[in-house]
């Protein structure tokens, strides 16, 4: 462990509310080599040429993917009377909250079954493989076929917006920055002249976007397919949005959590962006990182920190109910058991709801169920954006502590 690997590591266990000098040293390398992410510098696999995902990690550490375990390790030791508590660095959360909850949705589409994506859609139809392109056709031929047998509506922004609300939390929205220079078959093709449903009448998704920001919601950037490991893409897909949003957009997510610790991190600085929400799992409900809680990220190759802070994704719909196939009810319990061992530890928990679902589906059942369940935990439920805010307030402080006391 370097001095800067120490030194960043130190700095995450302050956040975390703990006095990082009273933490045994061998905890302190198992945490920092959790927060670098060394397995995944050092193993460069990745599932469907997305993302590392822990089914590759050594059975030990797969053991533990659904536990925060540094957030139960610190716990332990302040049970066990061996780590202490740093008065200046607590409450972790704002007005005494219990935990954190920040919620999250990729718009990949705004308006079901449309033609006019479609149609974009074979802007990509060259560069498809042979199952891509398949898939292209038959979904131009169910979009052609659900706009003449008429189709059921989705659960429009502002209707998100509203169960938020009535939960007392908010979200970000994660917009591509459209149009995306050379989309891949998986990009998604609206354009922001597109209408859309808002409040029982259809407006431009620009105005859309303005919407959400005046309610005090967020909208980030949803990184393109492509962009993860490409600077110049995601610098012009950051000002297509920039150009919409009435706030500089500085956060985001990629698209089917497409991630490079080499570059991603790096990518994402470069272009300004403060924090990123893609540290997650496509296949399963996992603490990717050990943690719920948000942590700079690191770059071992030149051992230095990266700006850019990292929020990890835990709840994933498309993992619980697609990858997982899980029952509405099975999915609620198996997020209700995330939600109250981060609570028993008063850490965080990142979810991922995307918006294209209908009023009377599964999964927007299980998603307004989970709000509810957050509001009775006492949670905050948060923008990605409030959080960079508060950590970065807080490691202001931490910062001081630190420099008073390495
Ligand atoms: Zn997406």
């Amino acid at each position: 462990m370097t001095e800067n690997i120490k030194k960043h590591t130190y700095l995450f266990v302050a956040l975390a509310g703990y006095n990082p000098f009273s933490i045994p040293n061998d905890i302190i390398k198992r945490i920092a080599k959790l927060i670098t992410r060394k397995e995944e510098w050092s193993n460069s696999v990745k599932r469907n040429d997305q993302n590392f995902e822990l089914d590759f990690a050594p059975y030990e550490r797969q053991k533990l993917r659904h536990e925060p375990v540094i957030e139960e390790t610190l716990a332990k030791l302040s049970d066990e009377g061996i780590a202490e508590t740093l008065d200046c660095l607590r409450p972790v959360w704002p007005d005494g909250k219990r935990m954190a909850a920040v919620l999250t949705h990729d718009v990949d589409h705004l308006v079901p079954y449309s033609m006019l994506d479609r149609v974009r859609s074979f802007r990509t139809f060259p560069e498809a493989s042979v199952f891509r392109k398949g898939v292209l056709l038959y979904s131009a031929a169910k979009a052609c076929f659900k706009s003449i047998a008429g189709y059921k509506r989705w659960v429009s922004l502002d209707e998100w917006i509203e169960m938020e609300e009535n939960c007392g939390a908010k979200s970000t929205f994660y917009f591509f920055g459209q149009p995306v220079p050379s989309p891949h078959p998986k990009d998604s093709n609206y354009r922001y002249t597109d209408k859309a449903r808002w409040q029982e009448t259809f407006i431009n998704v620009k105005n859309i976007i303005k919407n959400i920001e005046n309610r005090g919601w967020e909208v980030g950037l949803h990184g393109s397919y492509k962009s993860y490991n490409d600077g110049e893409k995601l610098r012009v897909e950051k000002q297509n949005l920039d150009s919409v949003s009435e706030n500089r957009v500085n956060t985001c997510r990629q698209h089917y959590l497409r991630y490079d610790i080499k570059h991603t991190p790096q990518v994402h600085q470069n272009v300004g962006l403060e924090a990123d929400t893609t540290l997650g799992s496509n296949v399963s409900l996992d603490f990717r990182a050990g943690t719920g809680l948000p942590f700079f990220m690191f770059d071992i190759e030149h051992d230095k920190e990266v700006n850019v802070l990292q929020v990890p994704l835990i709840i994933h719909d498309v993992a619980l109910m697609g990858n997982q196939q899980m029952t509405p009810e099975l999915a609620l319990n198996r997020c209700m058991e995330v939600v109250d061992r981060c609570r028993k530890y008063g850490g965080a928990i990142t979810v991922l709801w995307h918006n294209s679902y209908t009023h009377d589906s599964a999964y927007t059942k299980v998603y307004q169920a989970l709000i509810e369940y957050l509001s009775e935990c006492d949670a905050w439920g948060c923008t990605v954006t409030q959080m960079n805010h508060w950590w970065r307030k807080r490691r202001r402080t931490a910062e001081e502590w630190l420099s008073e006391n390495y």
